[in-house]
């Protein structure tokens, strides 16, 4: 089988902070990207936390909400909310392994994309290490479904993720968006693709003190039939561009790298993280190996 990725694993060459608002606390928060070792994977610590164990490992299992964005929770109940987008940006510039020391409760939104972090990515630099990768084979179909939406991964000699979204509103409608890693780039294709919500769904979440940072600088905001964001779309197909992030983003909690084709019908975090578990808990469906390093 030929790599589909680079086999080395890889970590930041500097450490690199940002400051941003928290999309549901409307509060600034500060993140520090650092290199890590080897088979560390994806951890983050919350630098504003007392108490003995205040980091969260970026693992499906800890998962514990995904209702407005993918939340990750350790032993504690510490936790760190809106990783998707950095775990997508981090999946995108081929980071295995990263600490990332954060002084607040969610990652901070920039402007709705992976953008701002694979800058940042980039500011930092990347260095290869010298072992290599895991990854996860998908051997056979796995589909989870739930009101009115489903999600499949299936065996491919690639990492694929091909998802259809269906919307009332004929601003977004139906839209679909096929990935392929091997023909198509994450930074050029996928990571400028921004989150979205609708206008009303806005207001009652701002009500119930929910989505305090969330504006028109860091989501599409659609009104029943029209964007009202200024500038209007970056891609005609951006909504369905931004699923497809978040699907990458949520299923890089595997902790490894996924050699399967994913398929999504409606589909969101809940469905992605409801897929990972289903796979992993068929032990005859995946098998992981360690890529060789020729
Ligand atoms: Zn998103």
């Amino acid at each position: 089988m030929p790599h589909i990725y680079q086999p080395f694993q890889r970590t930041l060459l500097h450490s690199v902070s940002c400051t941003g608002i928290g999309l549901h606390t409307g509060l600034p928060i500060t993140m520090t990207l650092c290199p890590a070792p080897e088979d560390f994977g994806v951890r983050f610590v919350r630098t504003d936390v007392k108490g003995d164990n205040p980091e969260i490992l970026a693992h499906y299992l800890n998962v514990a909400g995904t209702q407005l964005g993918t939340n990750i929770l350790n032993d504690d109940k510490v936790q760190v909310g809106t990783i998707e987008h950095l775990m997508a940006a981090l999946w995108g510039c081929d980071i295995d392994n990263c600490l990332i020391e954060i002084n607040g409760p969610e990652v901070p939104i920039m402007d709705g994309s992976s953008e701002p972090f694979v800058f940042l990515i980039e500011c930092a630099g990347v260095k290869r290490q010298n072992l290599t990768r895991k990854v996860v084979e998908v051997l056979k179909a796995v589909t989870v479904e739930e009101n009115g939406a489903r999600a499949s991964i299936t065996p491919s000699d690639s990492f694929q993720v091909s998802l259809e979204i269906d919307f009332a509103s004929k601003a977004i409608a139906r839209q679909t968006y096929d990935f392929d890693v091997r023909k198509l780039s994450f930074k050029g294709d996928l990571s400028a693709a921004r989150t979205f919500g609708f206008a009303h769904e806005v207001e009652h979440l701002q009500k119930m003190g929910l989505a305090r940072g969330g504006s028109l600088d860091n989501a599409i905001v659609v009104k029943d039939d029209q964007v009202l964001n200024e500038g209007g779309l970056r891609f005609s197909d951006e909504f369905v561009r931004h699923k497809v992030l978040d699907c990458i983003g949520d299923v890089y909690l595997a902790g490894s790298h996924i050699q399967g084709h994913i398929s999504g019908y409606r589909s969101g975090h809940g469905m992605n993280n409801k897929l990972l578990r289903a796979l992993f808990a068929d032990s005859s469906a995946w098998r992981e190996r360690r890529l060789s390093a020729e």
